[in-house]
């Protein structure tokens, strides 16, 4: 088994784990574990921007109060200011990094419009935020000698001591099939979400929960579990892997329409197709079940094709290789699990419930989002929290890097890459099926005792299997995703009322005021 020490162990590479590797690279020596290729993370999908208060219009404590009002008024407070507050700062050192934020005129940055902002705040990239981003990052952290990547390699377990303090992660080197420790003073959670537990999702492969299970297998709190975001405009196309049609495109003008044109969001909310997701996915689902309809569409037919290629570029040249023009043609849409609500419990600054154990960005709960993620709010809380991780690491670092980082005597399983893939890819083609019809935009209590049991006599195969095979990445992943769902199930068992993104059927209220039809 090969062994590294390090000084800061980052796992995962989209925003938040770069972006703290960058500034903690002054601290000591960074380890950073990736399960794939480096840049393969939901970062790089990124296509709406950054939310920041930028413009002399607007102000803080409108962003501030647009991000309570989404998350259902279950939002920390003092997280959502410090975020919002120190938001231009860091957009601030990701433009003095070389991020090429889209200019128009003579204002420095273009701000565009996204759902439950009162005011033009997202800083882009044309429609290619996350991508241009997450090159910089990457292109930067490889530039700095106290960086090291480690590329393909499977965060499987955390370690801890006798105290309980976090000393490290137990790694699979997926490429030489080798098991791989690492010993560190600080270990820090970047892994990114679970969108992957569902059927439909626009979150790439890697998005398998990973960090939510290894958090909880090693006693860690989570908290919020049960608040997914589903987006409501995925491309609706066999071919399309659950690409995302920005929520830009409707605040640029596009309208969600039933097949013959109408438009229905009106009838849901006064901001019409710019509500809040949670709202506009369930009303689409609604519709989508009155009509019964296997999808909703975007009508952008009133701009010119010129005009959206040059402002959605990606969006308009994957309609167009699907054989739908933009310009002309209605785009089929439907909701899709995009993003974890909450997470692993952390404090302002990242820490977890256990001592030395970090966790920032998607896999993080720091209460900022509260039911409901304000769009274009997450890749900012990656890049916030991480500053602020560095800046309480760097002020406690006699302290943290204190921990005995020692050897601890396990015995690890054999690897093996010959185990049954097609098998454990059934498996979690039917746990995916099952949360998206059990667990998914609308729940029922009914529902959700069945999805327990189903999901209890997985997990239970699970530990069977893996007592009798040996490690890999794919039982692992398997495992992972099991260990979510169930902690999703649960959270949504413990919440009796509808609030944001989780909306119980049974009961007909989901809001007091009468905009929404529940
Ligand atoms: C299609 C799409 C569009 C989006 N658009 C926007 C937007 O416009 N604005 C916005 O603010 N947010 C947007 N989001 C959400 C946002 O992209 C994510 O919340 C954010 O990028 C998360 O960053 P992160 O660093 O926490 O995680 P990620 O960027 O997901 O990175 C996680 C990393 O962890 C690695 N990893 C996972 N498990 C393991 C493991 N076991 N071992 C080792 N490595 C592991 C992954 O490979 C990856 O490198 C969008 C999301 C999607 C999917």
């Amino acid at each position: 088994m090969k062994k590294t020490k390090t000084d800061i162990l980052i796992l995962g590479s989209g925003i938040a784990g770069l972006s703290l590797a960058i500034k903690a690279s002054s601290l000591g020596k960074v380890s950073v574990v990736t399960k794939a290729a480096c840049s393969e993370s939901n970062t790089r999908l990124a296509q709406g921007g950054i939310a920041c208060v930028w413009d002399e219009q607007d102000n803080f404590l409108k962003h501030i109060e647009d991000t309570l009002t989404a998350g259902a008024g279950h939002c920390k407070r003092e997280a959502v200011e410090l975020m919002v507050k120190t938001a231009p700062q860091r957009i601030q050192e990701l433009a003095e990094l070389g991020v090429p934020f889209t200019s128009s005129g003579s204002k420095k940055f273009e701000l565009g419009r996204e759902g439950g902002h009162s005011h033009n705040r997202i800083l882009h990239i044309d429609d290619q935020s996350g991508m241009a981003i997450e090159n910089v990052l990457i292109e930067k952290a490889r530039s700095i000698t106290n960086i090291e990547f480690f590329e393909y390699h499977f965060a499987a377990g955390l370690l801890k001591d006798e105290n309980n303090k976090c000393t490290g992660a137990v790694v699979l080197d997926t490429k030489n099939t080798e098991m791989h420790l690492f010993n560190s003073k600080v270990t820090v959670l970047a892994t990114g979400g679970a969108g992957q537990v569902y059927e439909q999702t626009t979150n790439p492969l890697i998005a398998t929960g990973d960090g939510y299970a290894m958090a909880s297998l090693a006693g860690a709190k989570l908290k919020d579990m049960e608040f997914v975001q589903f987006h409501p405009t995925s491309l609706f196309h066999p071919q399309a892997n659950g690409f995302l049609i920005s929520e830009a495109l409707r605040g640029f003008g596009a309208e969600l329409v039933l097949p013959d044109g109408t438009m229905f969001m009106k009838k849901y909310h006064k901001l019409g197709s710019l509500a809040p997701r949670d709202i506009v996915s369930r009303s689409i689902f609604t519709e989508m079940k009155k009509h019964q309809i296997p999808c909703v569409y975007l009508d952008a037919t009133s701009h010119k094709s010129e005009e959206l290629l040059k402002k959605f570029p990606s969006i308009y040249k994957m309609c167009f290789q699907l054989g739908i023009d933009i310009s002309e043609e209605l785009i089929p849409v439907v909701p899709s699990a995009h993003y974890m609500c909450g997470g692993v419990l952390a404090d302002l600054n990242g820490l977890t419930s256990i001592e030395n154990l970090f966790a920032i960005g998607e896999v993080s709960c720091t209460g900022v989002h509260g039911a409901n993620r304000l769009a274009s709010n997450s890749l900012l809380e990656g890049l916030v929290f991480a500053d602020q991780a560095f800046k309480y690491i760097r002020k406690n670092r006699t302290e943290l890097f204190a921990v005995n980082a020692s050897d601890p005597c396990i015995d690890y399983p054999y690897l093996d890459k010959q185990a049954d893939k097609r098998e454990i890819e059934y498996l979690k083609s039917d746990l995916r099926k099952m949360m998206w019809e059990k667990v998914g935009i609308t729940r029922n209590t009914k529902e959700l005792i069945v999805a327990k049991s189903i999901i209890e006599e997985s997990e239970n195969r699970i530990a069977n299997w893996l007592s009798k095979n040996t490690l890999n990445e794919d039982l692992l992943s398997l495992r992972n995703m099991v260990i979510t769902s169930k902690i999703i199930i649960e959270s949504t068992l413990k919440r009796k009322e509808s609030m944001g993104t989780h909306f119980i059927e049974e009961k007909k209220i989901l809001y007091k005021n009468d905009q929404i039809l529940a």
